[in-house]
């Protein structure tokens, strides 16, 4: 186990194609023992960071600490680093149980006596034990999962990276085996850095979540955390499933309240003045879908457009202007396609974020939630 940290790490790729940054000053702290997911994007450097702190790549610039010892160095066989990736191969003629034991021959001055144990042991965690002697044509997409993370796990590294390691899996399997690196970071208490695309997946998962963007780390954070009090319009609209809707105003100010306009000139919600920072007149406004009320109004200023109802929600998509936004409704509020609505919008639900640099200005306030935690 070991606390990892990486220091203003950076990664430009240089050839044929021009350079690019593909990692921008990174600077990413891993208490021992912590599970922490980095989230972004497709091709946001999340494999590239994670490669670097394995060894797989070298750094541009930057600093990894790994158990108060510099490694950036360091081949990845002297880091004590072990990774998963979303194409794990199995040695296909080996039984899983070589194929688990295939990296302590090479790497361990291990009796054949204590490669058993240690590889038995493994098997038990991972639930595969009447599985070691099969081949991996023998073993489901879950089993074959297994052998992979015993593979990586039964070196006892100190840190665990796991780069999409469910992507090739179907739904079911995928959620089951998110429940599965749970309890067996639980039980090792390994520290783990996983990395996704999937927001989802990050939000179940993990201690704190680095939400990643264009090689930048963009917020460090529970995901509670990052839900409620984003860093920037980036994360709030990033995390959330429908995301966040989003849209421009102009403010105005007058006997102690504040009007927001859209584009159009449209009055989209009238606050108290305190609610928008002093010296703000325009800004993107972020209301979550579940926090979007409607009513049913001849004169209001959204059009249903379509309603999906999904057992025990319903979500009303609405078209405001040329803009589409989504309400998150319980099923006993229902509206008919095509039917005008007038949106109600408390002032503590509003997010403002500046639209230049999409610099969070205000976050929706709960005061129920207390878990603190930005860095
Ligand atoms: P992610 O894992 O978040 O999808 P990557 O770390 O794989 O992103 O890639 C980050 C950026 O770096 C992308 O724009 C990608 O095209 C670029 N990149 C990754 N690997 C290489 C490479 N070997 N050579 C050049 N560019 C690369
Ligand atoms: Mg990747």
């Amino acid at each position: 186990m070991a606390h990892v940290e990486l220091a203003d790490v950076s990664k430009v790729y240089d050839d044929a194609q021009g350079t690019e940054t593909a990692v921008d000053s990174v600077s990413i702290s891993v208490a021992d023992g912590e599970f922490l997911t980095i989230v972004g994007p497709s091709g946001c450097g999340k494999s590239t960071t994670l490669r670097m702190l394995a060894g797989l790549e070298p750094v541009t610039e930057g600093v990894v600490v790994i158990d108060g010892r510099e490694v950036q160095h360091l081949v990845p066989s002297e880091r004590n680093v072990a990774m998963v990736f979303q194409n794990f191969a199995l040695y296909t003629k080996m039984t899983a149980r070589e194929n688990i034991g295939y990296g302590l021959k090479h790497s361990t001055q291990l009796s054949r006596p204590e490669r058993q144990d240690r590889i038995e042991e493994m098997a038990q965690l991972l639930g595969i034990s009447d599985h070691l002697d099969d081949k991996p044509a023998e073993l489901s997409g879950g089993q074959k999962q297994r052998v992979a993370l015993g593979r990586a796990l039964v070196r006892q590294p100190d840190v665990f990276l796991l780069d999409e390691p469910l992507s090739n899996l179907d739904a079911k399997l995928r959620s089951e085996m998110r429940t599965e690196l749970q309890r067996i970071h639980d039980q090792l208490g390994v520290t783990t850095i996983y990395v996704t695309h999937d927001q989802k997946e990050a939000m179940t998962m993990s201690d704190r979540i680095a939400v990643m963007n264009d090689g930048r780390v963009q917020q460090i954070a529970t995901a509670e955390s990052a839900y409620d009090r984003p860093a920037n319009e980036f994360v709030g609209t990033f995390l959330g499933n429908p995301s966040m809707n989003t849209t421009e105003v102009t403010i105005e100010r007058r006997d102690g309240t504040a009007t927001l306009r859209t584009a159009a000139g449209n009055v989209l919600t009238t606050v108290p003045a305190e609610t928008v920072p002093t010296g703000v007149s325009r800004a993107t406004v972020g209301i979550r879908p579940e926090d979007l009320e409607l009513r049913s109004a001849d004169d209001g200023s959204a059009k249903v457009a379509v309603t999906e109802f999904q057992g025990n929600t319903n979500y009303v998509h609405l078209t405001v202007e040329d803009k589409s936004l989504t309400a998150r409704l319980t099923t006993d509020q229902t509206f008919e396609r095509d039917e005008q609505v007038a949106l109600a919008i408390d002032a503590p639900d509003l997010y403002l974020f500046d639209t230049e640099t999409g610099e969070t200005l205000k976050t929706r306030d709960r005061a129920t939630h207390t878990d603190g935690g930005r860095s």
